[in-house]
């Protein structure tokens, strides 16, 4: 940086460079990440309004870096997206929360439906419908049993193939979401066709709910639109019993939040389970 410039300037020179530093040692260290087995998942529960119980599990991957401690997603998928790695990660995903799940499954926990995150770089990859099923035999789990999560943008990209995939999908038995709705671009007329069973509304318009008029519309007419193409409406982001409320008034049917639950380690989740049925 420059001895004579403004502050400002160098202060910003100095957090670039940080930033890239630390981007450039992520990228080295994910890529051993996946071998040195440092990825781990949690698990958070999504709660049905109608019976109060758990009918579901998002997982949602960690990284155990050896230098940083536990790192959130938000910091390494978005480099894993752009180089590519983002396709083994959700794989490594896949597998393992399907294993988890049969291994639930087969200890007589109730029954729960899994959720997995996937990029679109995986989605548009020749046949997923194939590798899904792969992974599934190999963990003896039930196509119904496991949901991907997709985004507007990964559907939308290229709508004609994503119909293709989805139909393969469907005819898989697998469930779909779609993440973050409502915070993308998707064409109404377009989704009418997808075969979709979920819309998970985005936090974004949960967390102001109680406050702002204008997401309460909103959050009020993406439930009627999940209803009204036969889907289900699941919030996201739900933190508190007002949040709940309103959701619950109006016809949300599964909620999935800090109010309920943050995300949890496999054995605290079976640990919620167990406890779910005894009680
Ligand atoms: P997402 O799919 O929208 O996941 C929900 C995020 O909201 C999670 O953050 C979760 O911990 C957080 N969350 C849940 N309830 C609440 C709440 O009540 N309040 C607040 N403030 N936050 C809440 P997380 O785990 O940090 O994940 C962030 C994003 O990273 C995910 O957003 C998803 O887009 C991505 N991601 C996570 N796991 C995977 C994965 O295995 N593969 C891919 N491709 N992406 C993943
Ligand atoms: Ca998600
Ligand atoms: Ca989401
Ligand atoms: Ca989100």
């Amino acid at each position: 940086a420059r001895q004579d410039g403004p502050g400002r300037y160098r202060f910003h020179t100095w957090e670039m460079e940080r930033a890239i530093r630390e981007r450039v040692s992520m990228e080295s260290f994910l890529r051993h990440a996946l071998e040195r087995q440092e990825l781990a998942l949690q698990y958070q529960p999504r709660v049905s309004m109608a019976s109060n119980e758990i009918v579901g599990v998002e997982a949602l991957v960690r990284w155990r870096h050896p230098a940083l401690g536990l790192v959130a997603p938000g910091r390494f998928i978005p480099i894993a997206e752009e180089t590519g790695l983002i396709e083994e990660i959700d794989m490594w995903v896949l597998n393992e929360a399907c294993a988890c799940a049969a291994r639930w499954q087969a200890q007589g926990l109730p029954p729960v439906r899994v959720s997995v995150n996937l990029s679109a770089r995986l989605f548009q990859q020749d046949g997923l419908a194939r590798r899904v099923r792969a992974v599934l035999d190999e963990a003896g789990l039930p196509p119904y049993r496991l949901e991907l999560e997709i985004t507007e943008s990964t559907v939308m990209h290229d709508i004609r193939a994503a119909q293709m995939v989805l139909h393969s999908l469907k005819q898989l038995g697998v469930a779909v979401s779609i993440d973050d709705f409502g915070t993308g671009y998707s064409s109404l007329s377009y989704l009418k066709r997808f075969p979709i069973d979920v819309l998970k509304i985005d936090r974004s318009f949960v967390t102001d709910v109680m406050a702002d008029p204008n997401d309460a519309a909103i959050v009020r007419a993406l439930i009627a639109l999940a209803h009204g193409l036969d889907l289900e409406a699941v919030a996201e982001g739900v933190e508190t019993i007002d949040q709940l409320t309103f959701l619950k008034a109006n016809g949300c049917d599964e909620i999935q939040g800090y109010y309920y639950s943050p995300p949890l380690w496999p054995e605290q989740l079976a640990l919620m389970l167990t406890k779910k049925e005894h009680s």
